[in-house]
């Protein structure tokens, strides 16, 4: 997946901009930046590209998941319902304004399960944030008809699915906000830096003025701007917006790229009778940054990626036994191990976490691998890699 593979010219030339005019910063000094707007231009682009009104850039995706939140009133003791299968910067964004995560199980699609979002809802619960993991999707049209009914707010972490679309639309424009991470590892990459995206005039404004400080941008006198309400600078440098920019551009290539391996692999997985795939929700299309699938049972999966491994096969992962995608093995965050106090709402509020049934998550987790599916394969090399995985996993069956 990571467009980090494909940096080249386009990325470097967009760099040199503003390297000449030595302005580095994204909001004022009009008069040394040569016309150049790296972080504005990059905004438009996400826009018209990803289809949504408003798109405000950030310094991380985990930033976008603060914001979109704040932005949308979200803070202490409110509850946001996400799945267990994320990555944990969904869960510190929440936590980071106060308000509470909680964990749901996911179901074959590897993200929410609309049913066990509608078990977890109390009055206390104000968002659904469905995590787009591996470049599929959840089932958008259910969690959005659970919003409507119990008047909440939809938030899409998509951050790993940027090219991906459901019922023709892009992932991250169709909640009420939507979060990108443009990390160094991710498809489109800014080295590091967000996005929020929402076709809602005052989300968007609050986004924009929460991330510099509460600045209200009007007219060209930074010093003399008011602030409406308290922010922090989440700023977006020019310097990392430029690599955005040209990275963009090529997200239609990265995806077909990507699209191309992934059918090769898959073609040649689905010989195995034992293997299953992840399911997509009907109307979805995948980014293709990952094939996931799942074997019968754990021991099995275990089994198969150490074959894998052994076979010189990498990028193949099982979450199950992971640190950092899924509540098993967060001993940290379990225990509220934390620098400072935490209030004790969200103390209490995140008791649940020690006991709480997360059996129908391990058993899709269990029995999953995602394998990263990369840019930069030639398509021998995609052929090969194929038929070493069925080999590897046919052996251990
Ligand atoms: C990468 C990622 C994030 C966080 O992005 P950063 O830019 O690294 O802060 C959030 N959610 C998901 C699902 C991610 O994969």
């Amino acid at each position: 997946m990571p467009g980090f593979e494909l940096f080249g010219d386009a990325e470097r030339k967009e760099v040199n901009d503003v390297l000449e005019s030595g302005v580095l910063m994204r909001y004022g000094f009009d008069a040394m930046r040569n016309g150049h707007w790296k972080a504005k231009a990059l905004e438009q682009e996400l826009q018209s590209t990803l289809q949504v009104k408003h798109a405000q850039l950030v310094s991380s995706g985990t930033a976008a998941v603060s914001i979109a939140l704040a932005s949308a009133g979200i803070g202490s003791g409110d509850e946001v319902v996400m799945p267990t299968f994320t990555f944990v910067a969904s869960f510190e964004a929440i936590m980071m304004l106060g308000a509470i995560p909680i964990l749901v199980d996911i179901d074959d699609t590897l993200t929410l399960d609309p049913e066990a979002v509608k078990a977890a809802i109390t009055p206390k619960t104000k968002a659904i944030m469905p995590v787009h993991m591996c470049g599929s999707m959840a089932n958008l049209d259910e969690l959005q008809s659970i919003c409507k009914t119990h008047n909440l707010i939809l938030i899409e972490d998509s951050s790993q699915a940027t090219g991906a679309t459901y019922k023709e639309r892009p992932l991250g424009s169709i909640g009420d906000l939507g979060c990108l991470s443009l990390d160094y590892v991710k498809i489109i990459t800014c080295g590091e830096g967000g996005a929020v995206l929402t076709n809602n005039e005052k989300y968007y404004t609050n986004s924009d003025h929460f991330s510099d400080h509460g600045h209200d941008h009007k007219g060209n006198d930074r010093g003399a701007e008011t602030h409406p309400f308290l922010g922090y600078n989440f700023r977006i440098s020019e310097l990392n917006a430029a690599v955005g920019l040209a990275q963009l551009r090529r997200l239609d290539e990265f995806v077909t790229i990507q699209k191309k391996n992934y059918t090769i692999i898959r073609e040649a997985l689905s010989v195995i009778p034992e293997l299953t795939f992840r399911t997509v929700p009907e109307g979805g299309e995948e980014s293709y940054s990952f094939l996931s699938f799942f074997l019968p049972d754990l021991e099995t999966s275990r089994k198969a990626v150490k074959a894998l491994k052994d076979t010189g096969i990498d990028g193949c992962f099982h979450y199950y036994d992971n640190n950092w995608h899924f509540i098993r093995k967060w001993e940290h965050l379990k225990d509220l191990k934390t620098l400072y106090p935490l209030s004790k709402e969200v103390k209490d509020g995140l008791k649940y976490l020690q006991t709480k049934d997360f059996s129908k998550s391990n058993h899709f987790i269990g029995r999953n691998i995602s394998c990263l599916i990369k840019l930069s394969w030639t398509e021998q090399e995609v052929k090969e890699r194929a038929s070493k995985m069925v080999k590897a996993i046919q052996s251990i069956l």
